[in-house]
């Protein structure tokens, strides 16, 4: 359903609530909102052009709805999923609410998922689980589930049949609507669910509460195109949409003069960046191009798509300064086979070229990637493929997974024919092949010194300080508290396969471009 279409629909069901209405009307005290999700809806791709949105307010009859009460969010998943965290804590703030860090002090909890695998699902089913003793003994509590799961009918329909103690329901694209949700949530007996399967517009004013002041998330687009095909994210994602230029600069721009250190921008897709905005011709590259001469110390973006990775980008990736020498670039399969049945769109050795053309364009970039094991079909070739392809390149980590069917998904509809112990064994061999490349990369480090932007006290140890490096390698080292949220130098002493240990030799390091504009 489209907005159009909804409120057209809250237009019919509000005539018919007139006509009705008796001296007495309790009938929005038992009104259920139902938008169930559409896989079929999810897939289309309109050609109604992207709206932009700056009026979202939070209107009066919902003002101070949180005042006494606090609200938890628990977040699955991606940074796409922590950052829409942000933003609903934001509305959440808006309406009156405090945060809490306990469920048991919770009078809204808000579950925000995750539906790229099957066990992230399971987590967030064990979950709702779990919080059914605390709904029952609190029955003013308000339970809700959003993000990815919310998007899929199979998701909704076990909530509604077996979770029925779920009090609202509402999607990825339905995130500003959520005093509305909470409202109905409020007034009605019946669980609230509320999710749009399409969806084409970007609200560019919400609230946010970021977490932390040294780094930052910043979406520059929404959705993806791509449909591999064994991936929900286009279904519940919706398609994609650039937020414009000079939205994103202006953010930027303000979160550099909060003293923000590093901002990451955000997207499915991100080089797909602007192919969607008519009016200019303005790619990711021109994007970070822009962003560079902001004076904020630190810019990423995750995630790459190999097939929109232009010679733009790498031109511009290739001028260094605070743009940082990391690039996650997922491949998923080292075999052509493989990347042509999962609609990946780019050969071995097309990929294979790209990492050329990064490296000889940017010498010190460290490269990650994802990897699927066990795609239905996947012969021991193909799987040794993936295995000389990471060595080839040298990737620094990799996210790894065991192929899981995803409902709706073209790949679902093929045999999931690969054994599981196969598939556990090759996970296995390639993890080894991770663990043992990325030892070596940090072993390059042992005696340099580094620049870390300080995050924090160490989780384990408070006395010692962690942060990450330019290439995003995280350090734990003994210095002062007072280097938090700063670039320092450290020199390491120590390097484990996933960390460094180091101290600190100088507080304030060079930073890699001075908190003026750069050229
Ligand atoms: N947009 C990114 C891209 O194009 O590579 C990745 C997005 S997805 C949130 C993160 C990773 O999850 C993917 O790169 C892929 O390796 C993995 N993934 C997605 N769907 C999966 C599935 N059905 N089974 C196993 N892994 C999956
Ligand atoms: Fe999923 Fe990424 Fe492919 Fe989009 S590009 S369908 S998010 S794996």
């Amino acid at each position: 359903m489209n907005e159009n279409q909804r409120l057209e629909s809250s237009q019919a069901k509000a005539d018919n609530s007139t006509d009705k209405k008796s001296a007495k009307d309790y009938s929005k005290y038992f009104e259920t909102v139902f938008v169930p999700p559409s896989l079929k809806d999810a897939r289309k791709r309109g050609k109604e052009e992207v709206k932009y949105h700056d009026d979202f307010s939070i209107s009066e009859e919902f003002r101070g709805m949180g005042e006494g009460r606090k609200f938890y969010i628990r977040t699955y998943g991606c940074q796409m999923n922590e950052h829409d965290t942000e933003v609903m804590a934001g509305i959440f703030m808006a309406l009156g609410y405090e945060p809490t860090d306990k469920t048991d002090d919770a009078d809204v909890i808000l579950l925000n998922t995750c539906a790229i695998r099957e066990n992230a699902e399971n987590k967030v089913f064990g979950e709702l689980g779990h919080l059914k003793g605390l709904k029952k003994e609190r029955p003013d509590l308000l339970l809700g589930v959003c993000g990815c799961m919310s998007q899929e009918e199979s998701v909704v329909n076990k909530i509604l049949k077996t979770y029925q103690h779920v009090d609202m329901i509402f999607g990825t694209h339905n995130i500003h609507r959520l005093p509305n949700i909470l409202n109905d949530a409020y007034m009605s007996k019946e669980m609230v669910v509320e999710v749009w399967s399409k969806e084409g517009d970007v609200i560019e004013n919400l609230p946010k509460v970021r977490r932390g002041n040294i780094k930052a998330w910043v979406n520059i687009m929404y959705g993806c195109d791509k449909f591999c095909t064994y991936c929900i994210v286009p279904f519940t994602r919706g398609k994609e949409r650039s937020r414009r230029p000079e939205d994103i600069i202006q953010e930027v721009r303000q979160l550099a003069a909060d003293g923000y250190q590093e901002v990451t921008l955000l997207g499915q897709n991100v080089n797909s960046y602007g192919k969607d905005i008519e009016d200019i011709q303005y790619g990711l590259g021109d994007l970070l191009n822009d962003i560079r001469k902001i004076g904020i110390p630190r810019v990423r973006f995750t995630t790459s798509h190999p097939w929109d990775f232009d010679d733009r980008l790498i031109e511009v990736l290739a001028k260094g300064g605070n743009l940082m020498p990391h690039i996650h670039l997922p491949v998923q399969s080292g075999s052509t086979e493989v990347l042509k049945i999962m609609g990946r769109k780019y050969t071995r050795e097309e990929y294979l070229e790209l990492v050329r053309k990064i490296k000889a364009a940017i010498p010190n970039v460290a490269l990650t990637t994802d990897i699927i094991v066990g795609y239905p079909n996947e012969t021991d070739e193909q799987f040794e493929e993936t295995m000389t392809l990471y060595e080839e390149v040298g990737y620094e980590l990799a996210y790894t997974f065991i192929y899981s069917p995803r409902e709706g998904t073209p790949a679902a509809k093929m045999q999931d024919n690969v054994p599981l112990d196969v598939k556990k064994a090759r996970l296995q061999r390639l993890n080894n092949l991770v663990n043992e490349l990325s030892a070596k990369a940090m072993k390059t480090y042992v005696n340099q010194i580094v620049e870390v932007l300080v995050e924090g006290e160490s989780k384990n140890n408070p006395d010692i300080l962690a942060g990450y490096t330019d290439k995003n390698k995280l350090v734990n080292f003994k210095g002062p508290k007072t280097a938090i949220g700063k670039i320092v130098k450290v020199k390491i002493n120590d390097a484990k396969t996933w960390s460094l240990n180091g101290e600190m030799v100088e507080e304030s390091a060079e930073e890699a471009v001075s908190l003026a504009e750069v050229n």
